[in-house]
């Protein structure tokens, strides 16, 4: 399958299947509280639900509603894959929001942005400078770059979240660092006001941020809290006239930090527990202003890349914030923080594919002129390979980013799991695909000149920041876990009074028996796909029933301390992200061939591909899972035991001499990778 794939991969495929894409997208509790080894940053968002800005359309969804059984149900795919309960509905069909005008309009402002990055702005000079040019600001206020989310009602565009990824597509494709100076802006900065705002923040600070030129900055991260934001350390404390919240501490890495007047600040508060009468401190989310007096900000960070986004430190000294500037109540800011960040992610996932895009296409007009050998290095196929997996990680990352920011609009409130995936995703090929650019490219790739080794350095930001990769990870897997957990117990619960719940024990036990004896209890994806991609449905069903089936296991097994596996909750995580990024691109292909779209063909190619590769590597994963395997799905074993595992953390941290290699994956590879054989039996 790949090497008919890669023998799509010269120009005209290339150039083909881009110009249809850009046509195309025109359009237990296991209880964890108990486990401090989990950062409060997980536990938080495994609580935390993101709310959607702007519904378009009616809600489509409930968000989550109490079952029969008492436990909650939810709509959400992803969420659904850990109870190995097909919920289809927000992946099948291909999900499509924009009316006719609504996609005229986007196809306007995406002519307009791509127009101002290609005329206007200039991203050499910005790296160069270490800061955007005024002419380059100015035009993008004037376009109302600044405020594509923002209702009209307060002179911003109100863009549904499917136009605003578009647009932040060709930022993408353009210039990141522009693009995170947007994106702290308007995905995280003032994020907050809309989502929570009162009437009155709104009205006062929606339009200052649309047309009034006052950048805005999220303020979570401290010095000695980053992955762990419920660690922060700022406080504020009432003034004793209850007039104000004095706040004192420091943030840092803040994007905008030194040039934001509207801040979205988080610190803790004294919160009085109604129930205890007992006093204890919770995160509370302000909107400060630069001019309350008392807020400072350091020099702008020396980075590897983003090198014109302005990052600074910012220092609040006895900040006087008036009381009405609380965002969205007292003690709960770590829920608004965990929102503004969900609510974001999608956005991400758009701007890798526009990087992807741009980056892909630099390396095929280099394949396809570079002569060596005596032939075009675009018929090598070690040349061919590389471009067709780069189209391919684009293709998929850019039909979940779509596929998210459409139910969002459609109403969905429960996507997550799905935006931290297609975050970890996105993040991860764009950076594959960039530097496989470069090496198609050869030493050109190497040079300032040819403009990669910004991208590059530019890209690896977007595993770190907004949640690291590594915690969205968990996130999903514990998140995933908690709900069949739930659901599990629920099981349990019923079997102490089996007459009043029959329905429930019947439905479960008849599910479990089918599998048991063999027959297979894989739902069916046939009735959603095109016919012709039955095979590749049916290796994500298989996938799909597997996953389940492992995350009954891993209940079982490890109840409460399934926390503690982050090997296995890795690998799960993994598998969830190739299973859903199957659904992702079986629908969209399924639309284009419904829609005899002249991509289809390619498409089709594509996602038979990827199926064929995701399904295997899930299999892997989740294999490793059962056998207790700590290894991945690369080959390797890195140990056999969490023992063993603590003793290899703690002699790497002692011994800087130590050289840590990857463990031949046998029998006893417990035994070896130690240099100098000083790993004790
Ligand atoms: C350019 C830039 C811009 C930024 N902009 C902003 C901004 O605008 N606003 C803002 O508030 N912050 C901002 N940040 C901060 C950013 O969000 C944090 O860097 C990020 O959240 C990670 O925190 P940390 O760097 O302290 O890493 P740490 O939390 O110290 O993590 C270090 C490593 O340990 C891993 N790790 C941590 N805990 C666990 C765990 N429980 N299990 C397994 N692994 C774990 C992490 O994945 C990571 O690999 C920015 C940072 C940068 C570099």
């Amino acid at each position: 399958m790949f090497t008919e794939l890669i023998s799509h991969a010269g120009e005209k495929a290339f150039h083909i299947y881009h110009e249809c894409l850009n046509i195309k997208m025109s359009v237990l509790r296991i209880n964890l509280r108990s486990k401090a080894v989990v950062s409060k940053y997980l536990l938080g968002n495994v609580k935390c639900h993101a709310t959607a800005a702007k519904p378009a359309v009616k809600h489509v969804e409930k968000d989550e509603r109490a079952s029969h059984s008492g436990a909650k149900e939810s709509e959400a795919f992803a969420m659904n894959l850990f109870r190995g309960n097909l919920r289809g509905g927000q992946v099948f069909p291909y999900p499509e929001v924009l009316t006719e005008e609504q996609s005229e309009l986007t196809a306007m402002l995406v002519d307009s942005m791509d127009t101002f990055f290609t005329e206007v702005n200039d991203p050499v000079l910005n790296d160069d400078n270490e800061q955007v040019e005024s002419k380059s600001l100015e035009a993008l206020w004037e376009l109302g770059a600044f405020a594509c989310q923002i209702p009209q009602e307060f002179s911003g565009l109100g863009l549904l979240n499917t136009q605003y990824a578009r647009l932040v597509e060709v930022v993408g494709k353009h210039d990141l660092s522009v693009g995170v100076m947007l994106g702290a802006h308007q995905s995280i900065g003032f994020k907050g006001i809309l989502l929570f705002g009162t009437p009155e923040q709104k009205a006062k600070y929606l339009p200052r941020a649309a047309v009034g030129k006052e950048y805005a900055a999220f303020c979570l991260t401290e010095p000695s809290s980053g992955s762990d934001a419920g660690s922060i350390k700022s406080r504020a404390v009432l003034s004793p006239d209850k007039e104000h919240y004095i706040l004192n501490g420091s943030k840092i890495w803040i994007s905008n930090g030194g040039i934001a007047e509207i801040m979205t600040v988080f610190a803790q508060t004294p919160v009085v527990d109604p129930k205890t009468g007992n006093q204890r401190d919770q995160v509370t989310g302000f909107i400060v202003e630069r001019g309350f007096g008392g807020v400072t900000s350091g020099p702008p960070e020396k980075k590897l890349g983003l090198k014109s986004s302005n990052t600074t430190d910012i220092f609040f000294e006895d900040v006087k914030i008036p009381v009405d500037n609380v965002l969205g109540g007292v003690g709960e800011g770590f829920k608004v923080a965990m929102n503004i960040l969900n609510n974001g992610r999608f956005g991400m996932a758009a701007a890798m594919t526009g990087t992807m895009r741009a980056v892909t296409k630099k390396a095929v007009e280099h394949a396809t002129t570079r002569i060596q050998f005596g032939r075009r290095i675009d018929s090598f196929g070690t040349i061919q390979e590389k471009i067709a997996k780069m189209s391919l990680l684009h293709y998929v990352a850019e039909s979940m980013a779509y596929m998210i920011s459409a139910n969002m609009d459609k109403g969905s409130t429960d996507f997550q799991l799905e935006a931290a995936i297609s975050k970890v995703f996105s993040s991860e090929a764009a950076w594959h695909v960039c530097d496989e650019a470069i090496q198609i490219m050869g030493g050109m790739g190497y040079m300032k000149d040819c403009g990669l080794e910004r991208v590059l350095r530019d890209v690896r930001i977007f595993r770190i920041f907004e949640g690291t990769n590594d915690i969205l990870r968990l996130f999903v897997a514990l998140t995933g876990i908690q709900y069949a957990g739930s659901h599990l117990r629920e099981l349990q619960k019923a079997f102490k009074n089996p007459a009043a719940n029959l329905g429930l024990i019947f439905g479960e036990a008849t599910k479990r028996a089918i599998r048991s004896v063999g027959l297979s209890s894989s739902p069916s994806l046939s009735p959603l796909v095109h016919p012709s991609l039955a095979p590749s449905a049916a290796l994500a069903s298989k996938s799909f029933v597997h996953f389940g089936q492992t995350v009954e296991g891993m209940l079982v097994k490890y109840g409460r301390s399934v926390v503690d596996q982050q090997f296995l909750l890795n690998r799960l995580a993994n598998a969830a992200i190739d299973i859903y990024t199957m659904m992702a691109v079986l629908s969209r292909t399924t639309r284009a061939l419904q829609l005899d779209l002249p991509s289809a063909p390619h498409e089709h190619l594509m996602t038979q591909t990827w199926c064929q590769e995701a399904s295997q590597r899930a299999a892997q994963n989740l294999n490793m899972i059962s056998s207790d395997q700590q290894g991945d799905s690369t080959g390797f074993t890195y140990v056999k035991a969490p023992k063993n595992h603590l003793f290899l953390v703690s002699y790497f941290a002692t011994h800087s001499d130590y050289t840590y290699v990857h463990l031949p994956n046998s029998a006893d590879s417990g035994a070896r990778g130690v240099k100098g054989s000083a790993y004790p039996r």
